[in-house]
């Protein structure tokens, strides 16, 4: 029996119909009326069932996790003659569903809970699920199980294909196809690569460099630097860390005297050197052994085997061609920073040094490009902007968002939203909002998935459910929440991971958006910023709210625009340097890299690519994302250009940025597609033409 709110009841009493026609004729449907509404079309929606106390925590992890070993122990005393599809990989991947369901939930109350003990309670749960998850990867008996069921040859259908051959695969990658004495070889090669990961970190987090200035030398540095706590030293001089990023970034930005921001600039580029240039060696020859054993070239080959790009190869191709696209914007901005600093210090040959970028880019971003950001968040405050954003994604999407009572929140003020298809009025998804900043809380912006869309047994489907965590500028007593321009577009692109999550139709959670390639997840999202962008788009909803009359004038936007383009030749270039020093370090065989000096090897990269590094310094030792981003950092480009890419596919729709049409596409081939086939299959259909870099060259500003 389904609970109605009175409003709904008498809705449907009066017009003694099902609660569907309420829905359509406008009253304010409850939670439970899309319950009801769902069951009939043979979806579930249910909310996650959050654990409220420390001990609930602590057991119901200690159940699940239970629950988990029973059933995987059934999974493995099964008789093979009687073993099925359901029985083997269906049944793996409903246990690891379950147990990365509760860790999903686990991971938002550690992040979101106003109690810390309940968090630190979360966070312990968490720890525990992870040790499990690795357990499992080591599991031979399920191994066995597995691969002795697949070479049945068994009939399979096409997502029940890819599921074994992903299952089997990341088994394969973890040694388990190797006869033991080799498996156990890669095992302590592994262990030792993750002692010294570990050990890179470390290195890393403890490294200082403190510098001490006099106010003069520091001239043209804002008074936030010197006036923040623990920088003015008793004898009167002021000290730079160049281990704090925004400490390095003030002065390189600001100083007017070239020879302080070169200390700095060298100072920064010797951190963690001696320590960590024998880890890293050590780690890149170890990483080449790994993959050479586990039957790769390359580690950057075992790497890439489970994103998008596929191969090494294919990642490093894209980086040059880019490498090479961006070169007349790349050579032109730096000519312009050239000619800044020819200017500034009267020297006609003057050369831009590693030191010298940032200080002539916030130079030029000043005198020529300058945009009051400030000025506009006036037209961001918080509530139009979010049902502004929610009116397009509506329209794009073909869908309708309705907020509901929730029966339970962690928090004052979190919103619970429904998602439902504006055509059958079936439910799609559910999302909470925690939008505010809040003691404890998660201090960044970003999308937790919490239910993962999946087939259940009964033929039914289980609709998935998100979770925004947010920290926007609260109101105050006399204005409300204004959000800045790069508030509104983390809003946009966050909200699309919500779609990305919600839309997905996989009968199998890691074949929907959980299992999609990492260098494609932030895609779409990076599309959607674009919105954000638009004159059209903007209009429908960014006003100022002391008079909603007023929009932003078309100038700012191009301004915002120009700003945006002045330097991107150069920023891109830096990180295509990063990209292919990372991919440089990986792509070394066994053999080279046990000889190969990171440092010449790095600095070689970068100096070809961007601006040369400063002399004696050695960048890779304190290139963090080297541990645990190692073999993928040329990802943050693959998405971005690929993002742009598919923006460009509205940008020529007769109704832009708001077009439906696209929109149903991207939300059929993309969003519900999933990974239930190659996502570059799902792009190239969405853009109906093979990927490209062009509208990435023209976003930057190298029109034609
Ligand atoms: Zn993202």
């Amino acid at each position: 029996m389904i609970m109605m709110n009175p409003l709904t009841l008498r809705s449907v009493l009066a017009a003694g119909l099902c609660a569907a026609t309420a829905l359509a004729a406008g009253a304010a449907p409850s939670l439970a009326d899309f319950q009801a509404r769902a069951e009939r079309s043979k979806l579930r929606l249910e909310l996650p069932d959050y654990p409220r106390t420390t001990d609930e925590i602590r057991d119901r992890t200690t159940s699940a996790l239970q629950a988990a070993d029973a059933a995987l122990l059934e999974l493995t005393a099964q008789a093979a003659t009687r073993a099925t599809f359901a029985s083997t990989f269906g049944a793996f991947e409903e246990i690891t569903g379950r147990v990365s369901t509760w860790a999903n939930r686990i991971g938002t109350v550690s992040e979101s809970h106003p109690d810390k003990a309940v968090r630190d309670a979360a966070r312990d749960a968490g720890q525990r699920i992870d040790a499990w998850g690795i357990a499992l990867e080591y599991r031979e008996d399920v191994y066995r199980v597995l691969q002795a069921w697949a070479d049945t040859k068994p009939t399979l259908d096409a997502q029940q294909q890819r599921l074994v051959d992903f299952t089997l695969r990341d088994y394969r990658r973890a040694g388990l196809a190797l006869p033991p004495a080799e498996r156990q070889q890669v095992e302590q090669l592994r262990k030792s690569l993750s002692e010294l990961t570990r050990q890179f970190d470390v290195n890393i987090n403890e490294a200082r460099a403190p510098l001490d200035f006099t106010a003069e030398e520091l001239a043209g540095v804002p008074a936030t630097l010197l006036n923040s706590p623990g920088v003015k030293q008793p004898d009167g001089r002021y000290r730079v860390m160049a281990n704090i990023t925004w400490h390095v970034s003030a002065v390189q930005d600001n100083a007017d005297n070239p020879d302080v921001r070169r200390r700095v600039t060298v100072a920064r580029g010797q951190l963690a050197r001696e320590k960590n240039i024998p880890v890293l060696s050590k780690m890149v020859a170890l990483r080449a052994e790994v993959a050479r054993r586990l039957g790769y070239a390359t580690w950057a080959d075992y790497r890439t085997e489970t994103r998008m790009s596929g191969r090494a190869a294919v990642a490093l191709k894209f980086e040059e061609d880019l490498v090479k696209g961006l070169e007349p914007k790349f050579a032109a901005e730096l000519e312009t920073l050239r000619q800044l600093k020819a200017a500034h210090t009267g020297q006609a040959d003057a050369r831009i040094e590693a030191w010298d970028t940032a200080y002539y880019t916030n130079k030029l971003r000043k005198e020529k490009y300058a945009v009051d950001t400030e000025a506009l968040r006036v037209f961001f405050a918080y509530e139009p902007t979010l049902r502004g954003m929610f009116a397009i994604y509506e329209k794009v999407f073909g869908l309708k968002f309705t907020q509901v009572e929730p029966p339970y929140v962690w928090a004052p003020g979190v919103q619970l939203w429904v998602a439902a298809d504006a055509d059958s009025g079936d439910p799609v998804g559910a999302f909470y909002l925690d939008m505010f900043p809040r003691e404890g809380k998660y201090n960044h912006f970003a999308h937790f998935r919490q239910n993962m869309g999946r087939a259940l047994p009964d033929g039914g489907y289980q609709l998935p459910v998100s979770v925004l965590l947010c920290n926007f500028p609260p109101p105050t007593a006399d204005k409300p929440s204004l959000l800045s321009h790069g508030n509104a577009t983390t809003l946009f692109h966050e909200f699309g991971h919500v779609m990305h999550n919600l839309l997905g139709r996989a009968r199998y959670p890691s074949l929907n958006y959980a299992g999609v390639p990492k260098d494609f997840i932030e895609a779409p999202s990076q599309m959607l910023e674009n919105w954000v962008w638009n004159k059209a788009v903007l209009d429908t909803f960014a006003a100022d709210y002391r008079d909603p009359a007023k929009k932003i004038p078309a100038e700012t936007i191009d301004a915002m625009i120009r700003a945006r383009e002045a330097t991107e030749g150069m920023s891109y270039r830096r990180q295509l340097s990063l990209g292919l020093m990372d991919l440089g370090l990986h792509t070394l065989s066994p053999g080279d890299a046990w000889t190969a000096d990171v440092v010449e090897l790095t600095n070689a990269v970068g100096a070809r690519v961007s601006v040369p590094p400063a002399p004696d310094t050695a960048f890779v030792a304190y290139f963090g994302h080297l541990s645990g981003y190692d073999g993928g950092y040329y990802g943050y480009l693959w998405s971005k250009v690929m993002a742009i890419d598919m923006a460009s596919v509205f940008e020529t729709a007769p109704d832009g940025y708001l077009d439906e049409k696209i929109g149903r596409r991207l939300r059929d081939e993309v969003y519900a597609a999933g990974h239930t086939r190659d996502v570059s299959e799902s792009v190239e259909k969405f853009l109906g033409r093979p990927r490209s870099q062009k509208a990435f060259l023209q976003y930057v500003g190298i029109k034609e």
